[in-house]
């Protein structure tokens, strides 16, 4: 059946789409209502109608969903960060383990799914590592800082993100009033003027040092000596350094770093692997989780001392040192120059010697390695962005017949398309495990372990 705008139409939802709206059928037509949750029953107007789905205004919550939960954060509807605070935690894992399993069926064309049950987390709020808030002024002319609303820049008032270390509001706090006093004022977007764009925080969770970077729309910010002195009494604080950017576009950081006090950078644990992790760095947000994501990793990789491994799409390294600790030798590669810099600095910061890192696309330099110099491999390690592997790397990997492929993604529906490539050229799929890097936001991490068939 067709639906046009202003129908009303009666749903039961079922399901929850990219942004957390909630997602029903009436009569084989989808509708996407925001707000809605898994389990309500709803009254809802269709605002906008294509041939089989549309977008829905809720109108009336006929029945509300058993798992509905009253959201920590108060201004969880306006912010863009979340979008599953209303539902209860225990059923967003329940969502993230059917999506996967859904892409894996579905795009993947497997079943009986080797699927082991979703590793969750312990303390769904309060995870974050890291926070960048955007600085600006409201109406009355009041520098405020906060989150972005979903698709806009406004800035939704806000100091103490639920997903966020309680360090952030203090933190906060001080750097506004340092603002307020020593009129330092907020960047505009529209005019390009004012100097203060962004503070960025991290926090090192199982070392407890903090640190804290400002991003500004200039080389200097007045009395420079005022904020550290605000800064440096929070304890675990670190470093503070300033980041010029002057570019008028949306990419947060600039290139130029400049520490105001302290070093340069925090430290913070893996595992027994330590890292230098400096505000231009890209560290995992979840550090909790990311250990249990990695361990998954490396029991999917089941290494028993000898073998050869590449880690293809490395970034700093992480997952590649974590492995080389059980490995006879790893073998990193990752695009961004700047990452493998720290990924050999951390190496060696850890006394691990059995790695090496390479500069390049991973389709071009996997089969470069192997066509020009007869590399080998006993397991390949892939974790690369939502887009997925290169065709020209699933066919090398093919070539150089690792025994076991263990594939750590976040998008379960690029993984089901590549698994299925490689499932149907000799690999079998033994295992699969969702790992919840990302509580209330719909976003979920997957690893799986492809093992060589025998012929
Ligand atoms: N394994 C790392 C990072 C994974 S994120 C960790 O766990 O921390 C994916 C990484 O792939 C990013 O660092 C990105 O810069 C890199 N990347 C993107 N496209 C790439 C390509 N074609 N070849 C190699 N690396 C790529």
């Amino acid at each position: 059946m067709e639906f046009r705008k202003n129908d009303m139409v009666t749903l039961e939802i079922e399901d929850c789409g990219t942004d957390g709206e909630g997602i029903g059928k009436a009569d084989g037509f989808t509708v996407f209502v925001k707000d809605a949750v898994i389990g309500d029953r709803v009254r809802a107007k269709i605002i906008k109608a294509k041939k089989h789905y549309g977008y829905g205004k809720l109108m009336e919550i006929l029945r509300p969903s058993p798992y509905r939960v009253e959201p920590k954060c108060p201004i969880a509807r306006q912010c863009g960060g979340c979008q599953l605070q209303a539902l209860s935690y225990e059923k967003q894992l329940a969502f993230k383990e059917k999506k996967v399993r859904g892409n894996l069926e579905r795009i993947g064309g497997f079943s009986a799914l080797p699927m082991e049950p979703i590793i969750g987390m312990e303390e769904p709020y309060h995870y974050r590592n890291k926070a960048q808030f955007p600085v600006g002024k409201d109406k009355e002319g009041r520098i405020i800082t906060g989150f972005y609303a979903g698709r806009t820049h406004t800035i939704i008032e806000n100091r103490d993100c639920a997903l966020g270390v309680p360090q952030n509001k203090e933190v906060l706090d001080r750097v506004l009033s340092y603002m307020e006093e020593n009129r330092a004022e907020p960047y505009d977007e529209k005019t390009g003027k004012g100097l203060v764009r962004h503070i960025l925080i991290r926090y090192g969770f199982f070392t407890g040092e903090l640190m804290v970077c400002l991003i500004v729309n200039g080389k200097k910010l007045p009395k420079e000596e005022a904020l550290v002195e605000k800064l440096r009494e929070i304890p675990g604080m670190t470093s503070i350094t300033l980041n010029v950017n002057e570019k008028k576009n949306n990419v947060i950081l600039g290139e130029e770093l400049r520490i105001l006090w302290g070093q340069g950078y925090i430290t913070d644990k893996i595992g027994d692997i330590s890292y230098e992790i400096s505000p231009l760095s890209f560290y995992q947000v979840n550090p909790i989780q990311t250990q249990k994501l990695y361990a998954k990793a490396l029991e999917y990789a089941d290494l028993k001392g000898g073998e050869n491994v590449w880690d293809l799409y490395c970034g700093i390294g992480t997952i590649s040192l974590f492995l080389a600790q059980k490995a006879g030798f790893v073998r990193g590669v990752e695009i961004v120059p700047q990452a493998i810099e720290d990924a050999k600095r951390n190496a060696a910061r850890n006394g691990i010697e059995n790695v090496e890192f390479f500069v390049g696309k991973a389709e071009e330099v996997l089969p470069r390695e192997y066509e020009e110099h007869g590399v080998y491999a006993d397991v390949i390690v892939v974790d690369p962005p939502r887009k997925g592997c290169d065709e020209k790397l699933l066919e090398t990997i093919l070539r150089m017949q690792p025994k076991r492929v263990v594939y750590v993604s976040c998008d379960s529906a690029t993984l089901a398309r590549d698994l299925k490539y490689l499932c149907g050229m000799g690999y079998e799929l033994k295992r699969v495990c969702a790992v919840d890097q990302f509580g209330m936001t719909v976003h979920v991490e997957t690893v799986v372990r492809l093992q060589r068939k025998h012929t």
